[in-house]
């Protein structure tokens, strides 16, 4: 919505459809992501799909603000990190003033106690042999918090974050030159982010992941192509690329994709 600058929105899927959209594939499922572009934990149904798929032996592949609306009880969080094969929490900025600005709405501090209180659950149910659910650090980096990278690393440490994922910013075509200006980095600053990233996320035994570590892929194979995305409304789609979805979709094009 901040790149397009109007909102968007396709609504609810309706529980039933979701339902069905798993059980139709199940035989070959490996995971749900219940997504996406927003937050997952808002979908009034969720404690249905979720209570649905831990039954159904499905684990969730779960991708959050870090909010966990109606999941920071002790036995919400329990039953959340059960029914989940890695919870990603999401990250732009790691200061009040950069949550300000790009993830509004929320507290820096309220997502650092979050995160540490299901760190804490984890490891507990992980030394109970009650969960396998890993939990990651999902990061956009951007120009501005490029310089808080120890501080992100240090506090995953201390929250003993299975892994972070280190993503680079993708800019609709919508998206105004202005934006880009301010939050983008420069390709030159990538090299010297992997190789920081890299050496300290060795020392601190934390995996480091991410497309800032993917290789330029040339071909026109889709690393998507197992992927099947189901819209609200019922439609599919194997492309997850943004653009599709929320930018000019004449501007998809495999070739030079920017999700590769
Ligand atoms: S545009 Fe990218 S994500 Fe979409 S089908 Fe092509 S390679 Fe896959």
């Amino acid at each position: 919505m901040r790149q397009r600058g109007i909102p968007f929105g396709m609504g609810e899927m309706p529980l039933a459809l979701a339902l069905k959209s798993i059980t139709e594939y199940k035989k070959t499922l490996k995971e749900v992501i219940p997504s996406t572009m927003g937050e997952p934990l808002l979908y009034s149904h969720f404690e249905s799909l979720r209570e649905f798929c831990f039954n159904q032996n499905i684990p969730l592949n779960l991708t959050t603000n870090g909010t966990f609306p109606n999941y920071l009880e002790f036995e919400k969080q329990k039953k959340l990190l059960q029914s989940c094969s890695d919870i990603k929490i999401s990250l732009m900025g790691f200061s009040q003033e950069h949550f300000q600005n790009l993830m509004p709405g929320l507290t820096f501090e309220n997502w650092k106690k979050n995160v540490s209180s299901y760190a804490q659950v984890r490891k507990e149910l992980i030394s109970n042999g009650e969960s396998t659910a890993t939990l990651s650090l999902q990061v956009t980096l951007n120009a501005l918090n490029v310089y808080s990278i120890q501080d992100i690393l240090e506090f995953a440490s201390e929250c003993q974050v299975s892994r972070i994922k280190w993503n680079l910013p993708v800019f609709l075509s919508l998206a105004s030159d202005s934006y880009k200006v301010k939050y983008a980095i420069s390709p030159d600053l990538y090299l010297e982010l992997q190789e920081k990233i890299k050496t300290e996320s060795e020392r601190l035994s934390i995996q480091a992941k991410g497309s800032l570590f993917f290789e330029k892929e040339t071909s026109l194979d889709c690393p998507f192509a197992k992927e099947v995305w189901i819209y609200p409304d019922g439609t599919k789609s194997h492309c997850p690329n943004p653009e599709n979805r929320f930018g000019d979709s004449k501007q998809v094009s495999c070739k030079t994709c920017v999700m590769k």
